[in-house]
């Protein structure tokens, strides 16, 4: 029995790597429109080809031994056909020139993979070693959906700077705050980079209250809280309304106000590995370091069921504003006995999830 959940899990893994080494394949077609300028600067040509490689090798195994043996067919034959093609497509071996032009609009899909590739080393290793929930395994019961979740929540990543940084600059032309922004931006990166997270928690502990508080915004963050297995994949369970109205009503302020993009660019992937960590499926009670920091046993606790503590840890790096307000809750030695919504389930698809908050009830 758990060697054929096991191989079901493999045919849907097939069809995930299958996928996304096709589209890794046509993002060597037409870089300008595929990969995103600021990382090209960092990873080599070297690195990327290698790593597709090892993808094109991972889902070609993969699909061919869930063909085989697993009784997700479909899922197992659509990896298949998709490392085919892309093996077709040329591999690892697309040339694209010495030079790629910049396009004016782009997805980032560079970023979902190299991201994903790093996020799950990372974390999975962590979380085998030292985890809460002995019997969860990586492939849990809905890790399909997260995992849709965390590409179309990436894969737009350039468009949704670019609609963050429009209103902004906009905003700041027309409040003339010249004196502050000069001051604000001449600070050292030592002093901003704090004082981001400081203002951006502040904002967000708000902005997240509001989506509990308010029926029209909850509509969307029921999303994020229909999760029922926590991990290292869980937290990429968000509308896309709800990253959006967040990252904007946190960190445009932070662009008027005249913080440098250094400093913000140094706050994002800090925010990004702490919202990934805060989900983790990791044992550690971090007693005195959870009222510092949010940790996963704080974060648990946010998306408890039971309907006696709902409504508490809010701040999504600093516990700090949960102790102000009177939200901060973390019984000593106590975990939440279970996750997810405390009235009525959603289904477990993705398109559910993006359509519900626009479904009458
Ligand atoms: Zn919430
Ligand atoms: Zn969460």
């Amino acid at each position: 029995m758990v060697r054929l959940a096991f191989l079901n899990g493999m045919a849907w893994l097939a069809a995930f790597l299958g996928a996304m080494s096709l589209l890794a394949v046509l993002a060597f077609h037409f870089p300008e429109y595929l990969t995103t300028p600021a990382l090209r600067d960092i990873y080599t040509d070297n690195q990327v080809r290698a790593l597709l490689y090892a993808g094109l090798l991972l889902a070609t195994l993969t699909s061919v031994v869930a063909l085989l043996f697993a009784q997700r067919k479909r899922q197992a034959l659509l990896g298949l056909v998709c490392v085919m093609l892309a093996w077709l497509a040329g591999g690892a071996d697309v040339s694209y020139g010495d030079r790629v032009r910049d396009a004016r609009f782009y997805i980032s899909l560079d970023w979902v993979l190299l991201d994903l590739v790093l996020i799950a080393t990372l974390f999975i290793s962590v979380e085998l070693f030292f985890r809460l929930k002995k019997d969860q395994g990586i492939l849990r019961r809905g890790w399909q959906v997260d995992l849709a979740h965390y590409v179309f929540n990436h894969i737009f990543n350039g468009a949704i700077v670019f609609a963050l940084f429009l209103p902004a600059q906009w905003l700041a032309g027309i409040l003339s705050m010249q004196g502050v922004r000069a001051t604000i931006s001449a600070w050292p990166l030592i002093v901003q980079v704090p004082l981001i997270m400081l203002a951006t928690d502040f904002a967000q502990y708000w902005v997240h209250r509001a989506f509990h508080r308010v029926p029209l915004l909850w509509r969307f963050h029921r999303i994020h809280h229909s999760v029922e297995v926590m991990d290292w994949l869980a937290g990429s369970r968000l509308h896309i309304v709800d990253v959006l109205l967040t990252r904007s009503l946190s960190l445009v302020p932070m662009v008027v106000l005249g913080f440098s993009n250094q400093a913000i660019n140094i706050y994002l992937p800090i925010l990004a590995l702490q919202a990934v960590f805060i989900h983790c499926n990791l044992r550690f009670e971090m007693s005195w370091l959870q009222k510092v920091i949010a940790t996963p046993k704080f974060h648990h606790w946010h998306h408890t069921s039971d309907p006696h503590c709902l409504d508490k840890n809010f701040s999504v790096s600093l516990p700090l504003w949960d102790l102000v307000f009177g939200t901060w809750h973390s019984p000593r030695g106590q975990w939440p006995q279970a996750y997810g919504l405390s009235g009525d389930k959603l289904e477990e698809r993705y398109l559910t999830h993006l359509l519900a908050p626009f479904r009458k009830k």
